[in-house]
């Protein structure tokens, strides 16, 4: 669509909508564009046509009601790799081995000194802990011979 900012004899001024160039002279020709104030054929067309992609008036582009989610700190923390993560947790932890359900609870019930701690836990110790409301996190890395 173009649409041309028109003019008529009585210099009364309005937009009109055409599907090219070419159609607009061909309407007027025709005497087909009309001033909407005086009906007047006269119209010329005033040097500011705009082209519009769509046959109607572009929405308005305000300020983006939905705007994106920022994502750079996702994005920052996402390279922080796993591997870095487990190292991470066994550098602030203290490894307290197969006693870890116990220290868990005493550390949650404040029987023991806030800290993080690592140690193995069975499936069920682990779903017992989180049952009472203490996060444990089980890591994908083998347990040390120690351990075992
Ligand atoms: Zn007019």
């Amino acid at each position: 669509m173009i649409v041309y900012e028109l003019i008529c004899a009585d210099e009364h001024r309005f937009e009109g909508w055409f599907a090219s160039a070419e159609a607009f002279e061909r309407q007027r020709d025709a005497r087909l564009v009309a001033c909407p104030m005086c009906s007047s054929a006269a119209v010329e067309k005033l040097p500011s046509a705009r082209i519009r992609r769509g046959a109607q008036p572009a929405p308005k582009e305000g300020p983006s009601t939905n705007p994106m989610p920022k994502q750079a700190p996702a994005a920052r923390r996402s390279t922080m790799t796993l591997a870095s993560f487990i190292d991470h947790v066994l550098q602030h932890s203290e490894d307290v081995g197969s006693r870890f359900p116990e220290e868990a609870r005493k550390i949650h019930y404040d029987e023991a000194p806030r800290r993080g701690i690592r140690g193995i836990a069975s499936p069920e110790d682990a779903e017992a802990l989180a049952e009472e409301g203490i996060p444990v996190l089980a890591l994908p890395i083998p347990a040390p011979d120690e351990w075992q």
